[in-house]
């Protein structure tokens, strides 16, 4: 049965001299993997080959969720154009397409994280914000997966703090799934330092929208190192992202 989705590619590779194998991020669908017959030619119902982040309206066969589904049609929108002109835009997608890729199963639906990464991709071709849009990506992947990390009081006790931040050390644990307090830390051997202004701008959008650079780097560190700590191992694309 042939199924319609709108869809991203967060992965091609080559499979053949024509052929490509493409992981997409579909609205209905979530992610899956598609084979691409004859999607290099010339000529083909896929508009070219298809590259990371060609986004548009799909075509697709599906049989068993644990085999490749075979793509039929896509009508590509207009690339974005960050891809081409901006290699740090370009290295910060390739993080949040790797992202979603490891933190969604397959045929697993999230229309409202399918939205947001559209609006990402969109946001990095208008505006010179790009770690910011990216950490804020990230943030909205982390609520959808259910792993939003405890970010306005200690995780652990529960003492109020984040953007109301009055103690003096604060630390981030991935065990402890959030920022920890200065009481707790010592339970925490995974733990890494947070400063005042890094954990009032994760947890306060308002604070987060007025953020500077140094402050987004730290809070981009955070966000790798909580990843790193739920996916396994780091990220391939953080060291791009951070080596800045
Ligand atoms: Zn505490």
């Amino acid at each position: 049965m042939l199924k319609k989705d709108l869809a991203v590619c967060i992965r091609a590779i080559d499979y053949s001299e024509t052929s490509q194998i493409v992981t997409f991020f579909a609205r209905d669908a979530g992610k899956f993997t598609a084979i691409a017959k004859g999607s290099k030619r010339p000529k083909s119902a896929f508009d070219g080959p298809i590259e990371l982040f060609a986004q548009g309206q799909i075509v697709y066969s599906q049989t068993h969720t644990d085999k490749l589904a075979t793509l039929t049609e896509f009508s590509q929108q207009p690339p974005f154009t960050f891809a081409t002109r901006d290699l740090f835009a370009l290295h910060c997608a390739s993080l949040a397409a790797e992202l979603v890729n490891s933190s969604t199963d397959d045929y697993d639906p999230h229309p409202q994280l399918f939205d947001a990464f559209i609006k990402f991709l969109h946001d990095l071709d208008q505006r010179q914000d790009t770690l910011r849009l990216l950490i804020i990506f990230q943030l909205n992947l982390l609520k959808e997966i259910g792993l939003m990390p405890v970010l306005d009081h200690c995780a652990n006790c529960k003492t109020g703090h984040g953007s109301r931040v009055t103690g003096h050390g604060l630390y981030f644990s991935s065990e402890a799934n959030g920022l920890i307090c200065r009481d707790c830390e010592t339970s925490f051997p995974d733990k890494i330092p947070v400063t005042k202004t890094a954990a009032a701008a994760i947890s306060n959008k308002e604070i987060l929208s007025k953020a500077d650079y140094k402050t987004l780097k730290e809070i981009e560190k955070l966000l790798v190192y909580h990843f790193t700590n739920i996916g396994g191992r780091p990220p391939k694309m953080a060291k791009y992202v951070l080596d800045i």
